[in-house]
């Protein structure tokens, strides 16, 4: 029996993740959900958002791959087979979301936003530039991701900081752990990225009360997921300008309805989901490594805790 991979989403191309697999699994059959005959070949299933139901064909599957670095919408569902579950992550995803968070900060950081406005009304703004080591920048994550924004900001110069649940070392960025330091932690960044998961502990994090703790002016970044914010008490804060600016990727619904306050303020900066994608090219070598290891006997790597929830 040949081993098959079971490829399924509707936003990627099956085509060109099956050219770039094949030559990297020459064992395995690389197909689409509707054109596996024989279910019981199926050992890998590579899959964005997946019907409720898919797994169930598959009984002798050994490896889920969630196509994308968001465990978030499979995490919480109740099918999942009780195999090794892990996502695609890898250094060039790392180092695209790095240059979207540290193009971000760097835009406030040099007061880029009050400049183009004082250029639509033809006026000479002259604000004096600011040290970077003058600026605190929190992080809010330090995964595959989050540790490689703060590393690329420190290497600027920031005095960045760092939230994560475990405690973490990271050169140039100040580590703290755990929810009982995030108040303190919120309070002293004059920029805070949002680099999170979704899972039940993190939805609704940043309420009102705690984007009531950033400095007055301070700047505001997500990245990760909308949901993590209050979204209603962000926009009464942009509106009325405690919070100076914010660069929003993502929000608590997608695409932002063309309704939505949001889209009338002029110091929001909206882009719509792609701070980060995978790329397949990196990421199939990633993914046929972790069959291989499967194969050996060895831990996996970017393995999914569900009952962690990322
Ligand atoms: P990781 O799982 O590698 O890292 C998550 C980080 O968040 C870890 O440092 C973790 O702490 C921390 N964390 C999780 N829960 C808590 C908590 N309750 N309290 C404190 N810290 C917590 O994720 P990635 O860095 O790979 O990705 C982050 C998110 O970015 C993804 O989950 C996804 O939602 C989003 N994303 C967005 C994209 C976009 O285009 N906008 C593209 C890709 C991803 P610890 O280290 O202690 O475990």
């Amino acid at each position: 029996m040949t081993p098959t991979l079971v490829f399924y989403s509707q936003f990627d191309s099956f085509e060109a993740w099956r050219d770039l697999l094949s030559p990297l699994l020459p064992q395995v059959r690389i197909r689409q959900a509707a054109d596996v005959d024989d279910a019981d070949s199926v050992l890998y299933a590579l899959a964005w958002k997946p019907p409720e139901g898919f797994f169930t064909r598959y009984r002798n599957l050994k490896l889920l791959v969630n196509l994308g670095a968001g465990v978030d919408s499979l995490v919480g569902r109740d099918d999942l087979p009780a195999i090794p579950i892990t996502r695609v992550s890898d250094p060039d995803m790392g180092r695209m979301m790095a240059s979207y968070v540290l193009f971000a900060v760097l835009r406030y950081a040099r007061d880029i936003p009050a400049f183009e406005r004082a250029q639509r009304e033809r006026r000479w703004h002259y604000l004096h530039p600011r040290l970077p080591g003058s600026i605190r920048v929190g992080v809010l994550g330090l995964g595959e991701l989050g540790a490689c924004a703060a590393r690329e900001l420190a290497r600027q110069g920031f005095d960045v900081r760092g939230w994560s649940r475990s405690p973490k070392r990271l050169e140039g960025v100040t580590c703290v752990d755990g929810m009982p330091r995030l108040d303190d932690f919120i309070a002293a960044s004059d920029i805070l990225v949002t680099m999170l998961p979704l899972t039940p502990e993190t939805r609704g994090l940043l309420s009102a009360e705690r984007l009531a703790l950033l400095p007055p002016g301070a700047c505001f970044i997500n990245v990760s997921r909308g949901a993590i914010v209050d979204q209603r008490a962000l926009t009464e804060a942009l509106t009325s300008r405690r919070i100076a600016e914010a660069t929003l990727d993502v929000f608590d619904r997608e695409p932002l309805p063309p309704e939505d306050p949001l889209w009338q303020l002029d110091n929001v900066l909206i882009t719509p989901h792609l701070a980060s994608v995978a790329i397949p090219e990196s990421a199939a070598r990633q993914i046929a490594d972790n069959i291989g290891r499967l194969e050996r006997g060895e831990t996996v790597r970017h393995q999914v805790s569900p009952a962690r929830g990322y």
